[in-house]
């Protein structure tokens, strides 16, 4: 089983690259992300509780996310692959899967670092706004999702470093295809 985490700024292709290796290597794809929003559309109790944080584009908590990785990891054991998409979002989330993937005598195998320049966030960003209406696509709130990406998530890069993970930096600003080739060939070669 390979668990992979795509890794980079909102907007950096993340969730279109996890569709494409999804397809590719019939591989899981757990994005925490889509997971709240579906909680939210459906408006469940958990959705209604943090509907206002989601849309501020804050982080919600680490025990809540904890909770909803812990009972992923417990049903997807059998998995051929896994790809993480919007998760780990704090260094406490990182040492968590770390420790969580231990239990179950596994371990990340790769994280793919997607990097951009800002300018191209900015413009990816407005499009989709227009595009899926998505409540976190205001100028506002993708301002407070850039400050915490900065100041919890990227952080998470030195902890992979310190803890020997195999970190791939691919460059994210090209045609979406040419990136997948790049992704393709990191993930065949753990094949
Ligand atoms: P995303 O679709 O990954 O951009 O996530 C959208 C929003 O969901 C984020 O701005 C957070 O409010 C929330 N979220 C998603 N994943 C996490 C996570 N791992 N930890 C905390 N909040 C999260």
């Amino acid at each position: 089983m390979i668990n992979l985490v795509i890794f980079g700024p909102l907007g950096s292709g993340k969730g279109t690259q996890s569709q494409k290796i999804k397809e590719k290597y019939d591989f899981i794809h757990f994005s925490t992300g889509d997971l709240l929003r579906d909680e939210i559309k459906k408006q469940t109790p958990l959705g209604k509780n943090i509907e206002m944080v989601v849309n501020s584009g804050a982080l919600v908590s680490d025990e809540l996310i904890e909770e909803i990785v812990k009972e992923f990891i417990k049903n997807n054991k059998n998995a051929k692959g896994i790809i993480f998409d919007g998760f780990p979002r704090t260094v406490h989330q990182a040492e968590m899967l770390d420790k969580e993937l231990a239990n179950n005598n596994l371990k990340i195998d790769l994280v793919i670092k997607l990097d951009i320049p800002e300018t191209t966030i900015n413009n990816r960003l407005k499009y989709r706004a227009q595009k899926e209406k998505r409540a976190d696509d205001n100028d506002e709130a993708i301002n407070n999702r850039l400050q915490y990406y900065y100041q919890h998530t990227l952080p998470i890069i030195d902890y992979y470093k310190r803890t020997n993970k195999n970190i791939v930096d691919i460059y994210g600003d090209r045609d979406l295809n040419e990136v997948f080739n790049d992704i393709c060939q990191q993930i065949d070669r753990l094949l």
